[in-house]
């Protein structure tokens, strides 16, 4: 049986069957957080004194208080009732990565036909899923399975609509019953706690007695790929791993690079209005949107928000696009690498940190004493990605951002920063105590130098970079396009607020010793600088050359998954967690536990995808084409050469499923620890061997014997 798909037909089946597609001139400011229950719809419908100590928790991260719970949540009920929704869940984020929820009813049947409505503060502030079968890394015992949800009001709750109904979300934390976190919102949560008073303690310094939190912001482009869905079901590999893990190279590459910023075709973009139109009723400030580099590539950068609230945004985005694909005959594929040899999806995390009074910490400004500020943050991230280039490359850690890393237009596995050449020239001339060339602008005084403004929204880019600097943010670019965003925001405020601390106290030292606060800061930013600046590149970030120079200056190259994750646990890691509260020694290392069961269960189900496929698909192929070519019963030096050549690379594949099979057979011991090695030494590796058979057959044997969807159809017929 061939592969069944009349290709041509497939861009022309699928049709809008008993879907309403929103139009986009629906007006934004209607739609925009309808599903969403705000502070301001909570204030209609609550209390004075009631709102007023809910609005103190969401703003100024007050404790709740319990008394004001069973009104709150009868408040939710009725407005979730009103906007349709059935039932509630507990919306949370467990080490998977993904999400997860447990719906409930909002009314009970009665045995006398009636019906009781329930939804408590109770039941509002506290949940208990069954959640034995998530990971917890060696935090639970299955005897003591259970884990708590908690609320967290400082996310508002939101309604997930399906096709016949409506559930109320209410975001939480979740937990183990004896407190330790099991999710990714809670070390969030407690990092964005740090970096506030790590960054207040900073603006203090410089006389703001203003501000009175800081926040981390957060802004995420989301890369992903849509195929037709006809395509994704005859792939078992996509439906089962996420990714291609077959495939000859196609004719035509992206290396025409005509689909990037090219139009975007009518289908795709009906689906993008749709989604959009759904994440504007969730409150999710989606904006820009384009093709990527590669066929079949798009992306969507929602506007940034506070870090934690990006975070969930982000996991609902990533969910209205699997669903709402399919609603066009598509699926959206958020893999790392769904196709070797193309560009992989990234997921680019803006990051800064902003005061209640408005103002962005990473802002060049217009004054000296807005600038003098505005470097003692930067010259902190310096350090902060020098000191931690271990955990940068641990928190994007996995099977899949491993095919991406260091590969075709992804940042390098190495992890460094790029400040724009203004911004690093700044930096050289404090080092070196050189003046300003630009006296007309406005100047920094910086013990004797004198420097020019510092440029707004600098326009150099260096794509190349895994941690660039952006005019007014840092846009961390190795997280993986199906992650979730949490841990990484978490390394980055925890790094964050460790150089910052660091900072500060070296600026304090001074101070008490009577060293003028401009004096002391010029001293600390140039001694940062000169510590850290090898961390600093500006060039291409994807050539030979600089693998080289890296390892020169001593940087880390944590080649693969396994590398970092071995690096998480050490005694700098495990204190900087634990004295920021944010993760303790256990939950630290029941991360690591999980992130190398993740690996190793990712591997070892695509070591059995391809042994399957090969098996009982390729292999069949193949032989069905050598005995087609060995049957015509004439022997002429090219068509046996031909012959011959089937017939070797046949044999090849063979082996190649016997060797794959024998590393799939042993697991690689008993721990997750080696087993993750064993899925990087041997499966992997095994794997491959298959895969580059297989290639190569897709090639030579007959198209119509062809068992899957070649790369020139799903990337190139839309
Ligand atoms: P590019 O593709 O050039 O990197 P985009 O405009 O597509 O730029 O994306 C930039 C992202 O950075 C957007 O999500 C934007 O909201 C976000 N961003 C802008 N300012 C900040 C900030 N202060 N903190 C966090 N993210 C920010
Ligand atoms: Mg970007």
């Amino acid at each position: 049986m061939a592969n069944n798909v009349d290709v041509s037909t497939v861009a022309r089946n699928w049709r809008l069957d008993g879907v309403t597609v929103p139009s986009p001139s629906d007006v934004v400011n209607e739609v925009f957080a309808s599903d969403v229950l705000t502070m301001e719809e909570l204030r209609q419908r609550l209390s004075k004194p009631v709102w007023k100590s809910l609005l103190a928790t969401t703003e100024r991260g007050a404790t709740l208080d319990p008394a004001i719970a069973d009104t709150v949540a009868l408040a939710m009920k009725t407005w979730a009732m009103e906007k349709g929704a059935t039932h509630y869940t507990h919306w949370f984020q467990p080490l998977t990565g993904l999400t997860a929820e447990k719906h409930d009813s909002f009314v009970t049947p009665t045995s006398d036909g009636s019906a009781i409505s329930q939804f408590s503060g109770k039941e509002l502030i506290q949940g208990e899923p069954d959640a034995s079968s998530l990971p917890s890394g060696g935090l639970r015992a299955t005897f003591e399975a259970r884990g708590y949800t908690a609320w967290d009001p400082t996310s508002p709750a939101f309604i997930m609509r399906h096709s016949n109904g409506a559930t109320l979300c209410i975001p939480t934390a979740f937990a183990s019953w004896t407190g330790e976190a099991l999710d990714n919102k809670t070390p969030l949560m407690r990092s964005m706690e740090c970096v506030n008073t790590a960054a207040l303690r900073a603006l203090r310094l410089f006389g703001d007695q203003e501000s009175q939190r800081v926040v981390a912001t957060v802004g995420v482009e989301q890369e992903y790929f849509l195929i037709d869905e006809e395509f994704y079901f005859r792939r078992p590999d996509l439906v089962m791993s996420g990714r291609t893990l077959f495939g000859a190279q196609p004719p035509k590459g992206q290396e025409l690079e005509d689909h990037y910023f090219g139009s975007i075709p009518d289908r795709v973009l009906t689906f993008m209005t749709d989604a959009e139109h759904q994440l504007y009723a969730l409150g999710i400030p989606v904006k820009t949107r384009h093709n990527e580099v590669a066929p079949g590539q798009f992306e969507i950068a929602p506007i940034f928000e506070q870090a934690n609230i990006a975070a969930d945004h982000q996991q609902l985005l990533m969910q209205v696009f699997k669903n709402t694909a399919r609603k066009y005959g598509m699926v959206c594929l958020l893999h790392e690498k769904p196709f070797a040899g193309v560009n992989g999806s990234g997921k680019h995390v803006n990051w800064s940190m902003s005061t209640d009074t408005g103002n962005n910490l990473l802002e060049p400004g217009d004054t000296p004493q807005d600038n003098m500020q505005f470097l003692f943050f930067c010259a902190a991230m310096v350090k902060a990605v020098d000191d931690h280039q271990d955990l940068l490359r641990t928190c994007v850690a996995s099977a899949s951002n491993d095919h991406r890393l260091g590969a075709n237009e992804a940042p390098p596995a190495i992890m460094s920063m790029f400040l724009g050449e203004q911004l690093t020239d700044i930096f050289d001339r404090i080092l070196s105590g050189r003046g300003g060339s630009s006296k007309k602008a406005g100047f920094l005084g910086l013990g004797t130098q004198v420097l020019p403004a510092l440029p707004q929204h600098t326009g150099d880019r260096n794509r190349t970079s895994p941690f660039a600097f952006t005019g007014n943010k840092f846009e961390f670019r190795a997280v993986g396009s199906s992650q979730s965003v949490s841990f990484p925001i978490t390394v980055l405020n925890v790094i964050a607020t460790d150089a910052i601390n660091d900072l500060s106290h070296r600026v304090e030292k001074r101070l008490k010793k009577g060293q003028a606060l401009e004096t002391a800061l010029a001293d600390v930013v140039k001694e940062v600088y000169a510590a850290h600046k090898r961390i600093l590149f500006n060039g291409d970030g994807y050539s030979a050359e600089w693998h080289r120079e890296a390892a020169e200056r001593g940087l880390l190259a944590l080649r693969t998954a396994i590398d970092a994750i071995e690096t998480l646990v050490s005694s700098k890691n495990t204190d900087l967690f634990s004295s920021n509260n944010v993760l303790s020694a256990r939950e630290l290392e029941a991360r690591q536990e999980v992130m190398f069961e993740q690996y190793f269960k990712t591997v070892n189900i695509e070591g059995e995808t391809t042994e399957w496929i090969a098996q009982t698909q390729i292999l069949p192929s193949a032989m069905r084409s050598l005995r087609e070519m060995t049957a015509i019963g004439v022997s002429l030096p090219a068509i046996d050469r031909a012959t011959a050549q089937l017939a070797e690379v046949t044999n090849e594949l063979a082996l190649a499923i016997e060797a794959l099979r024998a590393q799939n057979n042993e697991l690689g011991g008993d721990t997750v620890h080696s087993k993750a090695h064993h899925m990087l030494a041997s499966v992997l590796p095994a794997m491959q061997r298959v895969r580059k058979a297989a290639d190569s057959l897709e090639r030579l044997a007959a198209y119509d014997h062809w068992p899957l969807p070649s790369y020139r159809e799903m990337l190139f017929v839309k």
